[in-house]
């Protein structure tokens, strides 16, 4: 899925435990990587905790994006982790909601489908029922 951030396009692309090996030349297990100069953020498809992962990513193309530094040799103040946290809050949240709609939905179809024809007849049935009741009620108080 692609989205923008500061204005610039960046996209995230799920790919397996091997194939990040062999991008990054190593061999263990990387949830997830930002490449900067890409615009990439990679999520390992091979891993539980996809969405925690995306938050952390994105928190790197934030930061990335809006300047704040990420040297290892500088911190943050606990001051500076709230004002970050405030300022991006809504932004990343808004893009995990979009990715995990997007990446969900064949499962969602899937929920939906379990319902045997007959039961879907059946709510069908139902709801008409209903809507001829609320018909007749509103006719009466009329
Ligand atoms: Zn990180």
């Amino acid at each position: 899925m692609k989205f923008r951030m500061n204005d610039n396009e960046w996209e995230i692309k799920e790919i397996s435990n091997a194939e990040m090996n062999d991008m990054f030349g190593e061999n263990g297990y990387t949830d997830g990587v930002t490449n900067y100069t890409h615009h990439m953020i990679y999520i390992n498809n091979d891993i539980l905790d996809k969405k925690r992962t995306l938050y952390h990513e994105l928190m790197h193309c934030f930061l990335y994006e809006y300047g704040h530094n990420q040297n290892a040799d500088k911190s943050f103040s606990y001051d500076d982790v709230c004002e970050v946290s405030a300022c991006s809050h809504d932004m990343i949240h808004e893009i995990v909601e979009e990715y995990f709609k997007e990446v969900e939905f064949e499962d969602f179809s899937r929920k939906y489908s379990c319902k045997s024809n007959a039961e879907i007849c059946r709510d069908m049935q139902r709801e008409v029922l209903e809507e001829e009741t609320k018909k007749k009620k509103n006719k009466k108080s009329a």
